[in-house]
């Protein structure tokens, strides 16, 4: 999978060259390219923002830079080339869920737009659905100052569906989420810590009777943290 970054703080995302991402790129099975906004600009200050139209506080992002960005990176000018899925962070998008992640997990090529101050010119999203699949998504309801944070989230949890991300593919569908429930509790040795015992029936060998009392935990933690996940 191809993913590009656009952001005006471009070393925010020095932490994906750690870990099983760092790993993914290395081997080539991501290839994710971090660019800075400000490249596409033509000033001597390399201006990205402006006063809103209408007044108002802050500054909105222009959109020039934005429209040069998205053409030099949907258009990779490679044979066979497919429309990308472009993807702005922002609060007043759809929400970010696990759904979401194995949706986009799917796609051939992303590409991540960071906005800043209040936010980017409306026209650039209008634009950049003559060029891709455009999806506004929100990490949740609360407002960040910049999308990179957004951002890293998204991709982390896209990255690491990508086959051969993750070592165990087994790891991935017992997760929180993955069948709408929330994980059960996991414990490792010793099996007396601080005189708390790991429940008996994980050292039983029975693994049917585990995998009930599992099952059972999940509903049960699911129904106090998170009735919503049950209503549907
Ligand atoms: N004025 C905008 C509004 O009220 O919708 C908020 C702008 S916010 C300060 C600046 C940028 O942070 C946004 O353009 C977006 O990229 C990012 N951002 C803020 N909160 C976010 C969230 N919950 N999810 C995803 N991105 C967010």
């Amino acid at each position: 999978m191809r993913i590009d970054v656009v952001s005006i703080f471009p070393s925010y995302f020095d932490g994906l060259t750690l870990s099983l991402l760092g790993k993914a790129r290395d081997s080539g099975i991501l290839d994710l390219t971090v660019r800075d906004l400000r490249d596409w600009t033509h000033d001597r200050h390399r201006t990205v923002d402006d006063t809103p139209y209408g007044g108002g506080a802050g500054m909105v992002m222009k959109p020039e830079p934005w429209g040069a960005a998205l053409d030099e990176l949907a258009h990779s000018g490679e044979p066979g080339d497919t429309r990308p899925t472009i993807i702005f962070p922002s609060p007043a998008g759809e929400v970010f869920t696990q759904a979401t992640a194995r949706d986009l997990a799917t796609r051939d090529h992303l590409i991540f737009g960071c906005g800043r101050y209040e936010g980017i010119d409306e026209r650039v999203f209008e634009y950049a659905a003559d060029l891709g699949e455009v999806r506004l998504i929100s990490l949740g309801d609360y407002v960040l100052n910049g999308g990179e944070v957004a951002v890293m989230a998204m991709v982390e949890a896209i990255g690491r569906l990508i086959p051969g991300v993750v070592g165990n593919p087994e790891s991935l569908v017992e997760e929180s989420h993955e069948d709408g429930l929330l994980e059960y509790p996991s414990y490792t040795k010793p099996s007396v810590w601080r005189d708390r015992e790991v429940p008996p029936i994980l050292l039983s060998g029975n693994h049917r009777a585990i995998a009930d009392w599992r099952r059972e935990q999940q509903l049960e933690r699911t129904r106090r943290r998170r009735p919503d996940l049950l209503d549907d």
